[in-house]
C-alpha cells in the first residue's frame, strides 16, 4: 500500500461555483433554464461547454479579471494542495472546464497543480475548446480512469466532486467528498460519500486513515 491519492473535480468543487456557469450567465450567454439541463445524466459536459462557448465573446483578459473579482475557492483549498506535497499524496484534477478560467485561478492561489483542463481559443466569434485528453472517452469515464489509474498503482484515493458527471469516479474512490447534485446522486444510489465543506476535513481524514 502506497497510501492516498486524490482526484478532484474543478467547478464547484475547488471553486464555490461553477465558473463556467457563472461565466456565461454573468455576460449573458446562457440561461438558468439551459444551464440547469446541462446537468442531466444525459448530456456531456464537454458537449455543452463546446457550444456554450462557441458564441461567448469574451477575451482572456476579461475572462481572467473576473477570476480575481468572483471566483472563490472552497475553505481549505490551498493548504490541502501544500499538505498533499509535504505528505507525498498525488493530487490530481480532472475537468470539463477550461485552461483559460483555471490558470488565472491558480496563479491566484500561488499553487500549481497536475492537472485536466479543456483548452480554449479566442476565435472569432466565440471561444473555441478542445479536449485533448479525451480520446475515445467522455469526460465521465475520464474522470473514472484517473482514479482506477491510482488505485492500480496502489493508492487508495479519494475523491472530490460536485456533478453528475462525477458519479461514475465516485464510484470507484475509497472515500468520497461530495457537494451538490453528487452528493444527493450518491445517496440516491447507495454510494457513500461525505458532505464536501471543506478541503481541510479531507487533510483530517487521511492524517487518520493514513
Ligand atoms: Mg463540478
Amino acid at each position: 500500500m502506497k497510501g492516498w491519492a486524490a482526484v478532484s473535480d474543478f467547478d464547484g468543487t475547488i471553486t464555490l461555483r461553477d465558473v463556467g456557469d457563472h461565466l456565461l450567465l454573468h455576460y449573458g450567454f446562457s440561461d438558468r433554464k439551459t444551464i440547469e439541463e446541462s446537468y442531466s445524466l444525459k448530456v456531456r459536459v464537454e458537449d455543452f461547454m463546446k457550444r456554450a462557448f462557441a458564441g461567448a465573446k469574451l477575451t482572456e483578459e476579461v475572462i481572467a479579471g473576473f477570476v480575481r473579482e468572483k471566483v472563490r475557492a472552497r475553505a481549505g483549498f490551498r493548504d490541502f494542495i501544500l499538505f498533499c506535497e509535504a505528505a507525498g499524496v498525488p493530487f490530481e484534477i480532472a475537468s470539463g472546464g477550461i485552461d483559460l478560467y483555471a490558470d488565472p485561478f491558480f496563479k491566484k492561489h500561488g499553487v500549481k497543480v497536475k492537472s485536466f483542463f479543456g483548452r480554449a481559443r479566442v476565435v472569432k466569434g466565440g471561444i473555441r475548446i478542445d479536449y485533448p485528453f479525451l480520446k475515445r472517452m467522455d469526460l465521465s469515464a475520464f474522470k473514472a480512469s484517473r482514479v482506477r489509474r491510482l488505485k492500480a498503482a496502489g493508492y487508495k484515493v479519494v475523491f472530490f466532486g460536485d456533478g453528475p458527471n462525477d458519479f461514475k469516479a465516485a464510484g470507484l474512490a475509497d472515500k468520497v467528498y461530495a457537494a451538490g447534485r453528487l452528493l444527493k446522486l450518491c445517496r440516491e444510489r447507495g454510494i457513500a460519500a461525505s458532505p464536501l465543506v471543506s478541503f481541510g476535513r479531507a487533510a483530517n481524514f487521511i492524517k487518520k486513515n493514513g
